[in-house]
C-alpha cells in the first residue's frame, strides 16, 4: 500500500539498501518503531524477493528494487496491486540509491555495495555507511566524492560510530590515537593449529554479535578488523599509527578516542547493532533506542587483551595493506571476499583465507601495480583485476597445507 506521509511535515524521507540483511533487519526494526517519522522511498535485496516485497509493503515504500535480473517477474507478482514500482539488476538498485531520500542506509555487503553507495554520495544526502568495503575499496575517493557533493557520512559500523561519538570531545590536532576494539571472535582463545583447521560451523559461531555470514567469518579471522583499520583510516583521515586495536572480549566498549591531555573518551552500550544505526537515523539530535540498556553491574567485568598479530595475520596484513596505499586496501578487500567465498565452499582451509589474501598482495606488488587510484572506475578495476589474481592463485594455496 503506498503511503504519502512525506507530505507532512518533519517527516524523513528514507531509502535502505541491503533492506533484507542483518543491518537492514536492524534498521527496519527502528524504523517500524516510529511509522509517523518515516517515508520509505526505497528499499533493495540481492535476491530475497519474498523479503523484500514483504518489507516494501509493510513499510508503504515507492521503489523495490531486486538485484539478481532473472527475479524481476517473480518481484513484479508479489507487489502487483500494491502501486510499489519496482526494478532489477545493477541499474535498479542504482536507482534506488539515486532516488530522492534525506537518509539512505548503506548495507549491501561486499564491494558490490560501491557503485550504489556513490550513486547515493553523489546525491548529496545523509548516508549512514554500513557498508564497509566501500571505504576499504576506494576509501579516499569515497570520501573526497561525498565532500563535493556535500554528502553527510555517518558510520554505522559500531566502532567508527563509536570514535564519531568520541571524537566530538576534541579538536582534531589535540588526537592522538583512537583505539578500536574487537571481541577477539570465536578462536580468540585457540592454538593457531586449530584455528588453521576451523569448520564453517565453527567460524560462524560469533560470541556476541548476530550478523551477515561474510562479517561473522571476517570476524573469526580478525580480517574484519584488518577491513576496520583501513575504514578508519579512511572514514577520518588517520594513519596507521594514530590506529590501534584492543581485544576486548565483552563487546561493551566500540572505540575510544585518546586525546593529548590523556583524557581517553570511549562510548559503551550494548552489542546491539540498532544503538549506533539509532545514532545514525536520528543525527545531529538523538532518537529513543530499541536495544537494551546498559547495565554494568550485570556485566561485572569489562576485561581487555593485546591483539595477536601472529595467530590473526588478517590483521597484521590490513597495517601492511594501509601502509602500501589505497590500491593495496582494494586488492586485501578482494581477495578477501573471493577466499571467504572459497572457504564457504569449502575449497581451502579457514588458516588458507589469509594465506590468499597475503599471495595476492604480494603478487600484485611484484607486478608494480602500485598507481593511487584517481576515480570508483579506477578502483572498480583494480577490485576486479585482484579477484582474477587472487582466483588464479586460489588452486595452490587450496592444495598447500599449512
Ligand atoms: P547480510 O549478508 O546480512 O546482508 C547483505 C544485504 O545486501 C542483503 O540485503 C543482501 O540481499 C544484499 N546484497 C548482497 N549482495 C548483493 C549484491 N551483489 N547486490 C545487491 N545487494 C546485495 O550482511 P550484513 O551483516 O547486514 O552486512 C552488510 C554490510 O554492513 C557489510 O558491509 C558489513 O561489513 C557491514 N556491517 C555489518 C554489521 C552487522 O552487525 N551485521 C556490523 C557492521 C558493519
Ligand atoms: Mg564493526
Amino acid at each position: 500500500m503506498r503511503n504519502d506521509k512525506a507530505v507532512a511535515s518533519g517527516v524523513r524521507i528514507v531509502s535502505v539498501l541491503g533492506a533484507t540483511g542483518s543491518i537492514g533487519d536492524s534498521t527496519m526494526d527502528l524504523l517500524r518503531a516510529a511509522p509517523e517519522r518515516y517515508q520509505v522511498e526505497a528499499l533493495t535485496a540481492n535476491n530475497n524477493v519474498q523479503g523484500l516485497a514483504t518489507l516494501a509493503k509493510e513499510f508503504g515504500a515507492r521503489f523495490a528494487a531486486v538485484a539478481d535480473e532473472s527475479l524481476l517477474g517473480e518481484l513484479r507478482d508479489a507487489l502487483a496491486g500494491t502501486g510499489i514500482a519496482c526494478g532489477a539488476g545493477e541499474s535498479a538498485i542504482i536507482e534506488a540509491a539515486e532516488r530522492p531520500a534525506d537518509w539512505i542506509m548503506a548495507a549491501i555487503s561486499g564491494a558490490a555495495g560501491l557503485k550504489p553507495a556513490l550513486a547515493a554520495v553523489d546525491r548529496g544526502t545523509t548516508i549512514a555507511l554500513a557498508n564497509k568495503e566501500c571505504l576499504v575499496c576506494a576509501g579516499d575517493f569515497f570520501m573526497a566524492r561525498a565532500l563535493n557533493a556535500g554528502a553527510n557520512i555517518l558510520p554505522a559500523d559500531s566502532e567508527h560510530n563509536a570514535l564519531f561519538q568520541a571524537l566530538s570531545s576534541g579538536n582534531r590536532h589535540e588526537l592522538t590515537k583512537v583505539i578500536i576494539t574487537a571481541s577477539g571472535g570465536p578462536f580468540r582463545t585457540w592454538a593457531a593449529a586449530d584455528i588453521e583447521q576451523a569448520t564453517l560451523a565453527q567460524a560462524l559461531k560469533h560470541p556476541n554479535w548476530s550478523m551477515g555470514q561474510k562479517i561473522t567469518i571476517d570476524s573469526a579471522s580478525m580480517m574484519n578488523k584488518g577491513l576496520e583499520v583501513i575504514e578508519a583510516s579512511y572514514l577520518f583521515a588517520l594513519s596507521p599509527d594514530e590506529i590501534d586495536v584492543l581485544v576486548h572480549p565483552q563487546s561493551i566498549i566500540h572505540g575510544m578516542v585518546e586525546f593529548s591531555d590523556r583524557s581517553v573518551v570511549a562510548q559503551l552500550g550494548a552489542p546491539d547493532m540498532r544503538i549506533p544505526i539509532a545514532h545514525c537515523l536520528g543525527w545531529p539530535d538523538r532518537i529513543v533506542g530499541r536495544a537494551a540498556t546498559l547495565d554494568l553491574a550485570k556485566i561485572g567485568q569489562l576485561t581487555f587483551e593485546a591483539p595477536d598479530f601472529v595467530r590473526f595475520p588478517g590483521l597484521r596484513l590490513a597495517y601492511d595493506a594501509l601502509r602500501t596505499g589505497q590500491g593495496a586496501t582494494t586488492v586485501y578487500n578482494a581477495a578477501n571476499e573471493i577466499a571467504v567465498a572459497a572457504f564457504i565452499a569449502q575449497q581451502i582451509r579457514f588458516g588458507a583465507i589469509a594465506r590468499l589474501v597475503e599471495d595476492t598482495l604480494n603478487a600484485w606488488i611484484r607486478a608494480g601495480n602500485l598507481a593511487p587510484l584517481s576515480s570508483a572506475d579506477d578502483a572498480i578495476a583494480v577490485d576486479h583485476n585482484a579477484r582474477k589474481m587472487a582466483a588464479t592463485l586460489l588452486p595452490q594455496i587450496a592444495a598447500k597445507a599449512s
